[in-house]
């Protein structure tokens, strides 16, 4: 885990929005400054309208920070098991997840977390699926922006670039809400790919094309944009985290936090904002 400034940069020719957006952080009492086109010139070489620098953000390998968690849960006694769960029994004390391999899980409290893909008994209606598309370079270290912030733009599809340890250079985005189906989404990668190389040209051209991994992934949105959290209506003792965007680092500590205080008996006003049976209209 690396700590990191974060980059929000203009999508457009004005940085109007973001100046409006930094008067409303300000006065949200966060912290971070307007970097008009001249000063992210000069201090990031990058040329946009304007940008948001903001503190506090952080950067991992999703890989070992999730086999890192699973570690830790073991070392206090968890026990994992490999498998899909087909069907959920909630009784007046336990839940029966019933799996396809036949046996059956029974526990006093389920937290359902399996993405994009709800099961039957999550009837929630704000719920969308979107894939997206990302690009790594090969290594190229001495090539990075400064600190290696996090860059993000203001605009609805927003374009990502990030960099590893190693000093790939990742950019991703091109997203869509209606092509979900792996096939389907797979076979644009070579397409997508190559639009994500072009945007990379242009917002870093110092940056060596060299493509060495192409993938896309599909997650799950919200129409109004707040996660799905909480018990799941009708079915005592089963809880669920769901819709968390491209916020799935900050929204799933949030989850863990309102579930774990949940099933503890404490209530949060945030349970409310995030309810699953909630209308986003
Ligand atoms: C390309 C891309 C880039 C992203 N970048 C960022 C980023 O920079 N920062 C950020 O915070 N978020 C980012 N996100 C979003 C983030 O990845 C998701 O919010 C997060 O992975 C959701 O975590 P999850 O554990 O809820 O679901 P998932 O990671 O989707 O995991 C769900 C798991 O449940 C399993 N499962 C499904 N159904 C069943 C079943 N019936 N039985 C058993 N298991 C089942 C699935 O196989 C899967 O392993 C990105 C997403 C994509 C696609």
């Amino acid at each position: 885990m690396r700590d990191k400034d974060s980059l929000y940069l203009a999508a457009g020719d004005s940085a109007k929005d973001l100046i409006e957006e930094h008067a409303l952080r300000q006065r949200a009492g966060l912290p971070g400054a307007f970097l008009d086109h001249r000063m992210l010139l000069s201090e990031y070489e990058i040329s946009r309208a304007g940008a948001l620098l903001s503190p506090g953000s952080a950067d991992a390998d999703p890989m070992q920070l999730a086999s890192g968690l699973l570690k830790v849960a073991v070392g206090r006694g968890a026990r994992l098991f490999e498998g899909e769960a087909t069907a959920f029994d909630s009784a007046a004390h336990s839940v029966g997840v019933q799996m396809k391999d036949g046996y059956t899980i029974e526990a006093r409290h389920v937290v359902l977390a399996t993405g994009y893909v709800m099961p039957e008994i999550v009837k929630a209606t704000v719920q969308k699926p979107s894939s997206s598309w990302a690009i790594a370079t090969r290594p190229q270290p001495d090539n990075i922006w400064r600190d290696a912030a996090l860059i993000w733009e203001d605009s609805k599809d927003y374009l990502y670039a990030r960099s590893t340890k190693a000093g790939r250079i990742i950019i991703g985005g091109e997203d869509s809400d209606e092509i979900i189906e792996p096939e389907a989404r797979d076979a644009l990668i070579a397409d997508k790919a190559d639009a994500l190389t072009k945007r990379l040209a242009a917002l870093w051209p110092r940056a060596k094309l060299d493509i060495e991994f192409r993938w896309a992934g599909t997650f799950d949105t919200t129409s109004d944009g707040l996660p799905l959290i909480g018990p799941v209506p009708d079915h005592s003792g089963v809880y669920a985290a769901y819709g968390y965007g491209g916020n799935g680092i900050t929204f799933s500590y949030m989850a863990a936090q309102l579930i774990c205080g949940a099933i503890a008996g404490q209530h949060s006003p945030l349970l409310e904002d995030f309810a699953l049976d909630r209308d986003g209209t």
